[in-house]
């Protein structure tokens, strides 16, 4: 990485885009466009096309089409894996493009980004590749007179819809394995995050992904995301996002054709520090990095900090000092660790998220304000609060920004209590030196990934999905091909 590098292609003009819809570039039906903002400056940018139903609808079609013409559905997995392998390389060939073009667009700090978008999805790419000429079918334990075939099949057409804080890197999660098992996709990215999405499917079609296979419609998610979940000929939808919209998907599978519905939602992520943790001050900078890091924009950020009585004032001082010295600014310098808000919206609702932490009483320790308004674009210092009881908003509500609430506790049952005091379970931490109570911990916390003595941490080798209203699917790791795949049975009299 070089910063001379980043800033030549910051300063690159960003054409217009279209949409990619059977192999094509292609303006929205009715002409309609968007204006893309950089939450680095503020400023427009480029546009993207602002799809309605009709191009769900073209999109769609191809997408049904390509998986029935047979090209990609019923090709060898060794012959997908070919092509899988090649979008990886070419992501690989020009991640630095694509990183940048990435922050431009939402925020996130390069160095962040590098790791979490291009090279991530890279190896997603490379992960599913490797592994579906490996999935073998089965045969059941049936009486001697039977064959009992069980084997895996593609769902068909499905319609994956993403948020913004981490677009490449989710988009990846959900795709690869789709294109791996033989579906066919239809791409929804969110409204402040589509270019490097509009890129990555001309790059798999560089790569010899066939036409229709991918495809991908850009706009609002009241319409974009509506059309593609009333769908009648999307047979899977698969979305990461906020609980809210998650709640519609199930209405409109249940309003269209039942299709099926895989969510990866919001959490509240509790992040349990013990007295006898290994290394408080370690554990205090990776607490501190487990928030604030993509601005708090992380679905499994360490949003509750849980610190026992005895160390909870030595803690809490070490975390907010941590914040108050974490260089937030400009995303495309090298140096910074924290970037920009996502957009203004989202600046106001963490700004909104601590007035009302303020009003219900708990003890602003450091951050709490917009900073570097001069630059045109959204920044808020990170910010802790302390004092912070269960049942206050910023002990229930996700508030998916910079924010970080500590709350004390004392003895084993305490910390469980409050770690499972919300309607969310998607990641948490414990941190002690204590072996047996780090695997009671892991038993107790209702979450689907208990880190221990660490934050944050995983790759493509482990799922993350929630339980409770987290969500009800897995990305990665070889369980998320479970998603893409139907059973299907052949019983065979002999
Ligand atoms: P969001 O729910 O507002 O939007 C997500 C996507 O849904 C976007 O593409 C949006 O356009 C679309 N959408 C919006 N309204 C829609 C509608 N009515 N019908 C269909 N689609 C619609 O979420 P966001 O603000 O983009 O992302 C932040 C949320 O995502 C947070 O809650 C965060 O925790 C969650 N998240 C979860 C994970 C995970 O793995 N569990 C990962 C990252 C983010």
């Amino acid at each position: 990485m070089n910063q001379a590098e980043i800033d030549r292609l910051r300063a690159l003009p960003v054409a217009p885009r279209g949409m990619f819809i059977a192999g094509q570039v292609v303006a929205a039906a009715d002409g309609a466009v968007m204006d893309v903002v950089s939450p680095i400056d503020g400023r427009v940018f480029t546009q993207i096309a602002a799809g309605g139903a009709e191009d769900v609808d073209r999109a769609v079609a191809a997408a049904r089409a390509a998986f029935e013409a047979g090209g990609w559905s019923r090709a060898a997995p060794a012959a997908r894996k070919k092509v899988l392998f090649r979008i990886a390389e070419l992501i690989e060939a020009q991640a630095l493009e694509l990183a940048v073009l990435g922050v431009r667009d939402n925020g996130t700090e390069i160095a962040m980004a590098l790791k979490a978008e291009p090279a991530s999805a890279a190896a997603t790419f490379r992960y599913y590749a490797e592994a579906i000429d490996k999935v073998y079918g089965e045969i059941a334990p049936t009486a001697p007179n039977v064959l009992g075939l069980i084997s895996r099949e593609p769902v068909g057409v499905v319609a994956a819809i993403v948020p913004w804080n981490f677009p490449m890197m989710i988009a990846a999660w959900k795709i690869a394995p789709a294109l791996a098992a033989g579906n066919s996709v239809v791409l929804k990215p969110a409204e402040g995050a589509s270019l490097t999405l509009l890129r990555l499917a001309e790059i798999c079609a560089e790569a010899g992904l066939p036409e229709g296979v991918l495809n991908v419609v850009t706009g609002y998610g009241a319409t974009v995301g509506e059309a593609l979940g009333l769908h009648m000929d999307v047979d899977a939808m698969v979305f990461t996002g906020s609980g809210a919209v998650g709640r519609r998907l199930l209405e409109y599978s249940a309003r269209s054709n039942l299709k099926r519905c895989y969510l990866e939602l919001g959490g509240k992520s509790p992040n349990v520090v013990f007295a006898d943790a290994p290394d408080l001050e370690a554990a205090a900078k990776t607490s501190a990095y487990g928030i604030f890091r993509n601005s708090g924009q992380v679905c499994v950020a360490g949003s509750r900090l849980i610190v026992e009585d005895s160390i909870h004032d030595e803690f809490v001082e070490k975390v907010a000092r941590i914040a108050a010295a974490m260089r937030v600014g400009d995303p495309l310098l090298l140096s910074t660790e924290a970037g920009a808000i996502s957009s203004r919206a989202q600046l106001d609702k963490d700004l909104s998220f601590i007035e009302t932490a303020k009003a219900e009483g708990g003890r602003l320790e450091t951050g709490g304000a917009q900073i570097l308004q001069d630059s045109g674009g959204f920044y808020l210092a990170p910010t802790v609060f302390s004092g912070v009881t269960e049942t206050m908003t910023l002990a229930q509500q996700e508030v998916f920004g910079p924010v970080l609430g500590v709350m004390r506790f004392s003895g084993e049952d305490e910390a469980v209590r409050l770690a499972n005091s919300t309607v969310y379970g998607l990641a948490s931490a414990v941190w002690t030196a204590n072996l047996s109570r780090a695997h009671r911990m892991v038993r107790a916390i209702k979450a689907g990934v208990v880190h221990v003595n660490t934050y944050g941490g995983a790759d493509g080798t482990v799922p993350l999905g929630g339980v409770r209203q987290s969500g009800n699917g897995h990305d990665k790791s070889l369980h998320a091909l479970e998603k893409y795949s139907d059973l299907k049975t052949a019983w065979i009299q002999l």
